[in-house]
């Protein structure tokens, strides 16, 4: 049994945890925000309780409805992207191996019913969590976004690395595009077949869903791109990673 009075939350005792539980399984849209809070603060700091409360979300999401599912699966992908990877003896993917694969095969099987290109982006995030990719179980938003922001890695200048809706609304440019005309430099998007390994298996899987704008836009997000000051090109992808903060 889970000893819940010798966890913290974002408020500190979890004490309450089991109970707040009780409300999510009840009504997970009208509660999710409240959980989160306590659970994952921001989605990026998961807390001892959250890691604890991953068991149960397994059990919800098992006898949960498929319109209640996918905020039981965000819910445990958001607290399972802040876990330590499958090295770490602690990491809830070695403690809660069952619950893990449940999670799992529910988010596999919902990627493949989810029509919506959001939901899509999300549930991919929450797959990858529970696998223990790190750093992509977080930086997929762009493709849900339409955009990413980098930096040149020869100038340092600041970008924008728009990934639209179709191929003429994909590019780069250094000041915030949404404010006024910018000029527009184009992207050169990878070849399916020079795709690394997880983009790969991201495209593939995408096509497979029926995602057709999330494979596209992997194309673009593994793809190159040239420095709109310097000309300097550079791995639009290895940008993200190089800016991410754990
Ligand atoms: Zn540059």
């Amino acid at each position: 049994m889970t000893d819940w009075s010798a966890l913290t939350d974002a408020c500190g005792s979890a004490e309450h945890v089991p109970g707040l539980l009780d409300r999510f399984e009840a009504d997970p849209s009208g509660v999710w925000s409240e959980l989160m809070d306590h659970l994952c603060p921001q989605l990026d700091t998961a807390l001892t309780a959250g890691f604890a409360a991953l068991p149960r979300l397994a059990e919800i999401a098992t006898g949960g409805s498929p319109k209640t599912l996918d905020w039981v699966l965000l819910a445990a992908g958001a607290i399972a992207s802040c876990a330590p990877g499958p090295a770490d003896p602690d990491s809830p993917l070695v403690l809660f191996p069952a619950s893990i694969a449940v999670l799992h095969e529910l988010t596999d099987r919902r990627l493949r019913e989810t029509a919506g290109g959001e939901d899509y982006v999300n549930l991919l995030q929450a797959l990858l969590s529970f696998e223990g990719v790190e750093i992509w179980d977080r930086s997929l938003d762009g493709l849900r976004t339409g955009e990413y922001e980098v930096d040149c890695p020869s100038c340092g200048v600041n970008m924008f690395v728009v990934i639209g809706q179709d191929d003429d609304d994909c590019f780069c440019c250094t000041d915030d595009c949404a404010l006024r005309e910018v000029q527009k430099f184009p992207l050169q998007p990878a070849r399916a077949q020079e795709l690394s390994a997880l983009a790969q298996r991201l495209f593939t899987r995408a096509v497979a869903d029926g995602q057709e704008g999330v494979a596209r836009g992997v194309r673009y997000l593994f793809g190159r791109a040239a420095c709109p000051d310097c000309g300097t090109g550079f791995s639009v992808a290895e940008r993200v990673v190089a800016g991410w903060i754990p």
